[in-house]
């Protein structure tokens, strides 16, 4: 088989609450991997409020699509270590490695689709189905508008639930958290995000007076970038710390595994590397029994889970557009299943192709 063309395109998919209190949309940038054997590939990357996207698309089409056409898309290995060690110039964090996830992401479909088999097949399946998490609670929300996500979350079985941290007054956090947990009782696990807003003697001090909230994880407590002080945080608080989402490849998550960072870690399919580099990473973290709850991308990062023996929970964002895809990821009883459909098993709707595609 030959890659004969690779079509890209851009579709801005506007957000709900809550999510569309932070961000208007977020934007796909779509590589549709074509061949001689008529079997086509979706690959995709979401670029969360559409930052970067344009960037991405013009790296995807001029540093990768020329590198890849006319081999054989079978050869997935081969074509990641090319895409990867082509460019010697970019770092490969940021732009290039969402380009290449979504290249991987096609490719794989194209496997599974190649022989008829869904892609957790492919990768060694594992679990026939994962627990999911809600995900939402976002900053501007009251406290009653958190208690009654959750609650909708609970009403479709799930035990799990996220929300944020980082309002401007530190204690005002700490209340929230015990006002939510007092609401929900104690049958109800609760994941609380910093998304990376506070320095280490904020995150001590509110890890501290959350100890008696029994919480679940505590993500993301500092910027990204600084590791040591991600760990300075899990060393010192007894919430078991989560992070990763803003990691890039297995070199960047081998970095936060030997600075003991973190109890969870949290890959995102489409900035960590695709399939290809999600399923090295989580096979790394199972060595020191590392547990993967991947951020975000329940459709694609449920296969993934599907096939690792450390798999976490699936996160699954409120609000969460429900007419993208032909068939969604669904949660029944609290649990979500990978599909059992070839490749990886997601199709744009005509309809989402129709209103969300950009024109140019
Ligand atoms: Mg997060």
């Amino acid at each position: 088989m030959k890659i004969t063309e690779i079509v890209t395109s851009t579709v801005i998919v506007p957000n709900g609450p809550p999510v569309s209190a932070y961000y208007g949309a977020n934007t796909y940038v779509v590589a549709r991997i074509r061949t001689d054997e008529g079997l086509e590939g979706l690959g995709y990357t979401m670029l969360i409020g559409g930052m970067g996207a344009g960037a991405v698309r013009t790296y995807l089409e001029e540093s990768i699509i020329p590198l890849i056409l006319g081999r054989d898309p079978l050869r997935i290995g081969a074509i990641w270590r090319d895409m990867y060690e082509n460019d010697r110039g970019l770092r490969k964090k940021g732009i290039p490695v969402y380009a290449m996830s979504a290249i991987d992401i096609g490719l794989w479909d194209l496997l599974g689709k190649s022989v008829d088999r869904p892609v957790w097949h492919l990768l060694g399946a594992h679990n026939e189905s994962i627990p999911v998490y809600g995900s939402g609670g976002f900053l501007p929300y009251t406290v009653d508008q958190i208690v009654e996500e959750a609650e909708g979350f609970r009403a479709q079985g799930c035990r799990h639930y996220k929300f944020k941290l980082g309002r401007d007054d530190v204690m005002e956090n700490v209340e929230r958290v015990r006002q939510v947990r007092a609401a929900l009782g104690d049958d109800m696990e609760i994941l609380v995000d910093a998304n990376q807003r506070w320095d280490v003697a904020t995150n001590i001090r509110v890890g501290h007076a959350l100890e008696d909230c029994n919480l679940f994880w505590y993500e993301e407590p500092v910027l990204a970038d600084n590791i040591d002080q991600c760990a300075e945080v899990a060393a010192a608080i007894s919430i078991p710390v989560a992070t990763g989402e803003n990691e890039y490849t297995r070199y960047g998550f081998r970095d936060l595994i030997d600075a003991g960072a973190a109890q969870y870690l949290n890959p995102d399919i489409h900035r960590c590397g695709g399939f290809t580099e999600m399923m090295r990473i989580a096979h790394l973290a199972a060595a020191y029994d590392i547990k993967i709850a991947p951020h975000l991308v329940p459709e694609l990062s449920i296969s993934v889970l599907a096939a690792i023996p450390n798999a976490s929970l699936v996160e699954v964002l409120a609000g969460s557009p429900d007419n993208l895809w032909e068939v969604g990821p669904e949660i029944i009883d609290g649990h979500m299943a990978p599909p059992n459909r070839p490749g990886h098993g997601m199709t744009f709707t005509d309809e989402a192709i129709r209103d969300y595609t950009a024109t140019q």
